[in-house]
């Protein structure tokens, strides 16, 4: 199979969060199988400072707003892999600091420049003779490939490719006013309710929905949630409507990266056959953020600050949890907002149990998973989450909020579960202190049991998150995608 996968963002070129990890192994993993799929997105000015062996392999000129603007495609490889990726270069819109936007502001041409992004990796997959079975698109930011398709490349051999639109997260819904109608280069009577139109504005997101043939998100419970108003963000109508063809997969885990037998960046090896090297890991982390080396319970949290991750529920809950347990805790947060200030206050006062880093950090984040006993992830929605299923990796019991993909990803643990050996972890139902300090409770005391703690853990390091189970599910939702256009 032939799919072309754009997006703008893959690690390990340019990542803001889980999009890019999904994007960065997924080719990986189609291409193993015996696939050729075809990596497409943007050239930003931090991939431009990598300076990676290159080559010209086609140029292409996109019509935005009315004006042809030209780009260059640059190819190259996935490291660790023969996978080819395709940059789109385009100074004008790629050579800046950040992807969506620099010093707290979106950048405002956000529409023209994945509009450039879409339509130009259909561009240039025709000036490649690369003849796709599918494209897969991955949010609003490359939504507009399948409307591209199907409303300018009828009539091209191209316009019969299956489209397939991901939604990592369908609270960021490209929404644009509605003269951007004019920017993406799409006619004015498409500007309506059934099509890109949404509450008086154009959303990419919204026709990438319409007018893809498969689309899915990133986990089962997900993919029911955002057909509800609680989760939808105002898009459940639309969802609703495409029910029949609105699936769920959850991601997997690139394990040339997320490993702890053979991660570069922790203390020590480690695995489920010898757990010595997750003690030295756990000291190394105590000693690195200056918290006394007590056998205490150690608690990490890698995220986004960002209200959907939960990080005030868990301020709310630390000092009462420091009260009653000997917990300590680790966080690691990246963005800016109002918790912020509430995690320095706490860090202040309790100097000897919280240790809190601010921004983006891999190796750091690979530290704390590797260190911690326990990972949190109070999330009040979660489309997927891969940090719990690192955390499931490297023996961090995860300790999460049951929603989305959390829920479909770690067994709450009971007599039951823990008997059966389905137990991964710890789960609670509401988002509020109160709730997630009882959760974190229950798992301090269940690591007093040494026995079933290391029961529990292995259950976790033991379960299979490879990209290949994940790459196969896709490959079934091409299939489909295919056979809606008559093409399979
Ligand atoms: P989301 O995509 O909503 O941010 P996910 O759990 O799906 O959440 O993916 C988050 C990814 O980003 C993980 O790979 C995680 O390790 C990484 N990440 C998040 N915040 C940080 C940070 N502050 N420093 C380093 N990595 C981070």
């Amino acid at each position: 199979m032939k799919v072309a996968i754009v997006a703008s963002e893959a690690a390990p070129f340019a990542k803001t969060g889980g999009l890019a990890d999904v994007v960065g192994a997924l080719p990986k993993a189609l291409f193993r199988l015996g696939h050729e799929p075809l990596l497409i997105m943007p050239y930003y000015r931090r991939i431009a400072r990598l300076n990676l062996p290159l080559d010209e392999a086609a140029r292409i000129e996109v019509p935005i707003a009315g004006q042809i603007r030209h780009g260059r495609v640059l190819e190259g490889s996935l490291p660790g892999s023969d996978c080819p990726v395709c940059f789109l270069e385009n100074d004008a819109y790629y050579d800046r600091e950040g992807l969506y936007n620099e010093n707290g502001g979106d950048h405002a041409d956000n529409c023209a420049r994945f509009a450039f992004l879409s339509r130009g990796a259909i561009e240039a997959t025709r000036m490649l003779g690369f003849d796709a079975h599918v494209f897969h698109a991955h949010d609003w930011q490359s939504a507009l490939v399948a409307p591209y398709l199907r409303l300018l490349y009828g009539s091209d051999p191209i316009g019969r490719a299956g489209a397939l639109l991901t939604i990592h997260n369908v609270a960021y819904q490209g929404v644009f006013p509605g003269w951007d109608m004019d920017t993406i280069g799409i006619d004015r009577r498409h500007y309506n309710m059934r099509e890109f139109e949404f509450w008086n504005n154009v959303s990419l997101l919204k026709a990438g929905i319409v007018y893809a043939d498969v689309v899915n998100t990133v986990s089962p419970s997900y993919a029911r949630e955002i057909e509800t108003p609680e989760f939808g963000c105002g898009m459940e109508g639309v969802l609703r409507d495409r029910d029949a063809a609105l699936h769920g997969v959850v991601n997997g885990i690139d394990d040339s990266v997320w490993n702890p037998a053979g991660d570069p960046f922790i203390a020590a090896a480690y695995g489920p056959d010898d757990l010595s090297g997750k003690q030295a890991c756990r000291r190394s982390l105590q000693r690195q953020c200056g918290l006394p080396p007590r056998k205490a319970p150690l608690v990490g949290m890698v995220t986004r600050l960002a209200h959907q991750k939960g990080v005030d529920v868990l301020a709310g809950a630390l000092p009462g949890l420091f009260q009653q347990t000997p917990l300590q805790c680790v966080i690691l947060g990246d963005g800016d907002n109002g918790v912020r200030a509430a995690l320095e206050q706490l860090a202040a006062r309790f100097t000897d149990r919280l240790k809190v880093f601010f921004g983006y950090d891999e190796r750091l984040a690979h530290r704390i998973i590797a260190g911690a006993d326990m990972y949190l992830m109070p999330s009040r929605f979660e489309p997927c989450g891969l940090t719990q299923l690192y955390a499931l990796k490297y023996g961090a019991v995860p300790v999460v909020r049951r929603t989305g993909g959390l829920k479909d990803t770690v067994c709450d643990c009971t007599a039951e579960t823990l008997a059966s050996g389905n137990a991964t972890g710890f789960a609670f139902d509401e988002a509020t202190p109160g709730a997630l300090a009882a959760c974190v409770t229950r798992a301090v005391e269940l690591q007093r049991d040494v026995r079933a703690w290391t029961r529990l853990m292995l259950n976790g390091m033991s379960q299979d998150w490879s990209w290949e189970a994940s790459a196969r599910r896709y490959l079934d939702l091409y299939a489909e995608a295919r056979r809606s256009r008559g093409a399979a």
